[in-house]
């Protein structure tokens, strides 16, 4: 196993994955990101800044968790968050919706996955069928 010092306090502790801090640093900033998304959704136009000095969280902690869509900001504000291909504001993860839609066809067509997506759907739905028939009979 690998020890490695944590990036937030020091400490040494044992890398599981590919996390940089220990996991009690990690609980920490977990408490904390339930705290901002609480406060976000309360305040739903608060700018990254305030966000940051009402929760003392830095703006780059802030900003990262938009980075990983695990937050997203009120598209009533703007600041600093952009596209990483065209530099268009957004609000969550890396790119802007047009870039996405653009990455993602890209990269269905590189993949031509064979789709069983739809049997499954209908499989379901006779299930349910027979479910409902028993149910009548019941009564
Ligand atoms: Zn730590
Ligand atoms: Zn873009």
């Amino acid at each position: 196993m690998e020890v490695r010092n944590c990036k937030s306090c020091g400490r040494l502790y044992n890398v599981l994955g590919r996390e940089r801090i220990c996991p009690a640093c990690k609980a920490l900033q977990e408490d904390k990101f339930q705290q901002v998304k609480r406060f976000l959704n309360e305040n739903p136009n608060s700018s990254v800044e305030v966000v940051a000095k009402e929760n003392d969280v830095s703006t780059k902690q802030i900003r990262q968790w938009v980075r990983e869509e695990r937050l997203i900001l009120s598209s009533g504000i703007i600041d600093g968050i952009t596209c990483e291909t065209c530099g268009a504001p957004i609000i969550t993860g890396r790119y802007c919706e047009r870039c996405k839609a653009e990455l993602s066809q890209s990269f269905e067509n590189a993949l031509d996955r064979p789709r069983t997506i739809k049997p499954e759907v209908k499989k379901l739905e006779r299930d349910g069928n027979r479910m409902r028939f028993l149910r009548n009979d019941e009564i």
